[in-house]
């Protein structure tokens, strides 16, 4: 659906000259997926969102949607509609107007767009909100009618910058669900813009971690979670404790990633025993889960999140880390 071929963007500024926001980036998104962008703040995520909606022009590369070069599309005859952070709706119309705003601006016939302003308000599950104003919802339903704003077209592709940042946690979760089978059944090319890689673990098919305008690696959740090839990434998915090979009496070139959920922690007995030696820093009751903090006996501090209610180990005590043979990544940089 999307071909990003080689693409980059640089914009001049007065006080840092030339800034690079995105460094030669080559990705294809298919049809049909939920494809996230996930990164830090500054990262280039959004720059590349934009140049997608056609809202920026690449310095160098090409994109592609569909079969045509988009450098030929204004973003108004592009596919592909953006919802954004901030809901950015019309104050003085009815939220039924807000969603036919679009399809009037496609001269669609208007007993068609009574037919989609339902049909759409329908999907985000506000039918009986379509003669309210903005200012009478909750920020939840506010975004929810944003979507069905940007649906109501039928775009090929939808961009989501950030869309829940603004929710509080609850309602973020509802709305992952809501997204996620919104995409399911309307078959759209969903492209997310996310930091939160929770967001992004739960409602993608692939992921794109980006850093420093360059994209490090690409693949399914799952597949990004268990096999990071960077510290980078085995930093930012979830939780990773990096350790250098020398404390672990390795190669000391390279870097050992292991997830706390999979390291071990029992008393120190006697020698050989496990992989490491240490001494407990502290111990933190998660409910579930108990988090020991353990200073290595090399220096490397490494955290263990076990669900053994009866291990009580305590500040200060010797104790041995371990994990099995499978689950260590050695990371590339
Ligand atoms: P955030 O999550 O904070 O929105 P992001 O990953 O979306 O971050 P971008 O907005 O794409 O990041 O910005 C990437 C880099 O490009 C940043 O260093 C930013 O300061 C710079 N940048 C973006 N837009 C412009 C612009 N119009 N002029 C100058 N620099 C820009």
């Amino acid at each position: 659906m999307i071909g990003i071929e080689g693409v980059s963007k640089s914009f001049s500024t007065k006080g840092a000259g030339l800034v690079t926001a995105l460094n030669t980036v080559n990705l294809t998104i298919q049809d049909n997926e939920f494809f996230t962008l996930l990164g830090p703040s500054g990262c280039g995520k959004t720059t590349l969102l934009r140049l997608i909606g056609g809202f920026e022009a690449p310095t160098t590369g090409k994109i592609r949607i569909g079969d045509i070069d988009a450098a030929s599309l204004p973003p108004q005859k592009r596919p592909v509609n953006t919802v954004f952070q901030s809901y950015a709706l019309f104050p003085h119309m009815t939220i039924a107007e807000n969603v036919a705003f679009g399809l009037q601006m496609l001269k669609v016939p208007k007993a068609d767009i009574d037919q989609r302003v339902r049909a759409a308000l329908s999907m985000v599950r506000l039918d009986n909100y379509a003669s309210r104003s903005p200012r009478q919802l909750s920020g939840g339903q506010q975004q929810r009618v944003a979507l069905a704003r940007a649906l109501a077209p039928r775009p090929k592709v939808l961009l989501l910058d950030e869309p829940l940042s603004a929710l509080d946690l609850k309602l973020r979760k509802e709305m992952q669900s809501e997204l996620k089978r919104l995409q399911r059944e309307t078959g759209i090319t969903f492209i997310l813009v996310t930091h939160d890689q929770e967001e992004a673990l739960a409602m993608s098919d692939r992921i794109a971690v980006m850093s420093a305008g360059n994209i490090l690696q690409m693949g399914e959740p799952r597949e990004i979670y268990d096999n990071p090839q960077s510290h980078f990434v085995a930093d930012f998915i979830g939780e990773s404790n990096v350790i250098p090979g020398t404390v672990l009496g390795r190669d000391p070139a390279i870097m050992i990633a292991v997830r706390p959920e999979r390291v071990a922690v029992s008393p120190a007995m006697n020698a050989g025993q496990g992989r490491a030696r240490g001494t407990i820093a502290s111990v933190t009751f998660l409910g579930l889960d108990t988090l020991y903090e353990v200073t290595l006996d090399g220096g490397s501090k490494v955290r263990s999140r076990c669900r053994d209610a009866e291990l009580s180990l305590t500040a200060g005590q010797s104790v041995v880390v371990d994990w099995p043979s499978g689950v260590e990544r050695h990371l590339l940089n």
